[in-house]
């Protein structure tokens, strides 16, 4: 049986663990503790998905804030030949990974390039607009990941070291409850995020006795913001009430506009959101994210706010949180960014 060891339980760490563990004797090796988003000042216990103000570390980072949007990348859109290559080497296994990912009953892929198409024609014949769409897809009804009893999971582990032997690692070692550990492996696989990733490479890299100091540069993130609000002519509701939502039964579809920049290429997407008012108060926005963002106790302080009753944010509770279709002509403008890649670097 092989041996394997996955450093970080994020989505990538935990889903790629618990398909290993099928055929291999698998180490499951997370910094944080379990069940725990440690933040300063702030401290999660049984975590779930969509509670922001997380320091993500402890069983998922960037996972804990996700909202499982199911967007196939295309490989045509990724300027780099070897992440391109990555990209369509991994097409096969597109539609399992999105089962996995709470998408039953269907074929992804084929969901995706169906739902995708019938999006452009509207566009295209409706608004005119020729640039093409993206498309998310939401299943309706999802679970947090969590980790198969098959793995052996280790938390708050610290001090991951690389013992090479003939140019291969032939063993991972780890402090962790207070002593040192060490674990002999096959295969070692690194999933600690974009922020844990960088460190754990360098590391992998010094102990091999070799260096590459661009580690982690290069970091595109993806800023978005609500940019303003529009009111659109009476018969392109229907289109645009398809963009902000499209209820496929076991999923919601929500759709962008592909925005170029003056380069020519694509930049940036567009989606909207149904809105009541053409009133644009940011007090308003802010309150918005809060409120979907925020649990428990949070949640209620938040549901007592005099903000609540604001024809846009009822809207919005309808509409996002109870996945109610509203009848609106009336849209927020939600817009995201590529941010460039700069020298900015994760260290
Ligand atoms: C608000 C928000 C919404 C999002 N919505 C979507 C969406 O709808 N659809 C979508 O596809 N994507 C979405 N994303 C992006 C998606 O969440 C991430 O791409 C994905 O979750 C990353 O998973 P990961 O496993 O690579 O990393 P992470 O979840 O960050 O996991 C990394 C893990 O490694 C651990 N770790 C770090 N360093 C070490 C170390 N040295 N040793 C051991 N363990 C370590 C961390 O503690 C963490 O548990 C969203 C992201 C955010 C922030």
């Amino acid at each position: 049986m092989k041996r394997v060891v996955v450093i970080g339980s994020g989505l990538a760490g935990s889903l790629i663990s618990n398909e290993l563990a099928k055929d291999c004797s698998v180490t499951l090796l997370e910094a944080g503790r379990r069940e725990r988003i440690a933040y300063p000042e702030v401290e999660f216990v049984n975590k779930d998905f969509g509670v922001v103000k997380t320091f993500c570390i402890g069983g998922g980072g960037t996972t804990n804030l996700w909202h499982n949007g199911l967007m196939a990348l295309d490989p045509e859109d990724v300027d780099s030949g070897e992440f391109r290559d990555v990209l369509n080497e991994a097409r096969p296994y597109l539609d399992e990974a999105a089962a996995r990912l709470s998408f039953k009953n269907k074929k992804y892929s084929a969901e995706y390039d169906a739902v995708r198409s019938d999006m452009m024609r509207a566009v295209e014949g409706e608004i005119g607009f020729g640039d093409g769409v993206d498309c998310l897809l939401y299943p309706k009804k999802y679970r947090p990941l969590s980790v198969d009893s098959k793995v052996d999971a280790l938390y708050g582990v610290s001090e991951i070291a690389f013992v090479h032997a003939k140019g291969c690692i032939e063993s991972v070692r780890y402090r962790s409850g207070g002593s040192r550990h060490s674990v002999h492996v096959d295969v070692a696989i690194i999933s600690a995020g974009t922020l844990g990733t960088p460190a754990v490479v360098e590391k992998l890299l010094s102990d091999a006795g070799q260096s590459f100091d661009r580690v982690g540069t290069g970091l595109a993130d993806h800023p978005m913001g609500f940019m303003g609000k529009i009111k659109v002519k009476k018969y392109l509701s229907g289109v645009f009430q398809g963009l902000s939502t499209l209820d496929k039964g076991d999923y919601i579809c929500r759709t962008a506009l592909r925005l170029k920049s003056a380069c020519g290429k694509y930049t940036a997407g567009v989606f909207f959101r149904p809105g009541l008012t053409m009133q644009n108060k940011l007090s308003i926005y802010k309150y918005k994210s809060m409120l979907g963002a925020s649990k428990g106790m949070e949640r209620i302080k938040n549901a007592f706010s005099p903000k609540l009753f604001h024809p846009d944010i009822l809207a919005e509770i309808y509409s996002h949180l109870f996945n109610v279709n509203i009848r609106s002509r009336v849209y927020n403008i939600l817009l995201i960014l590529e941010q460039k890649a700069g020298s900015n670097r994760v260290s």
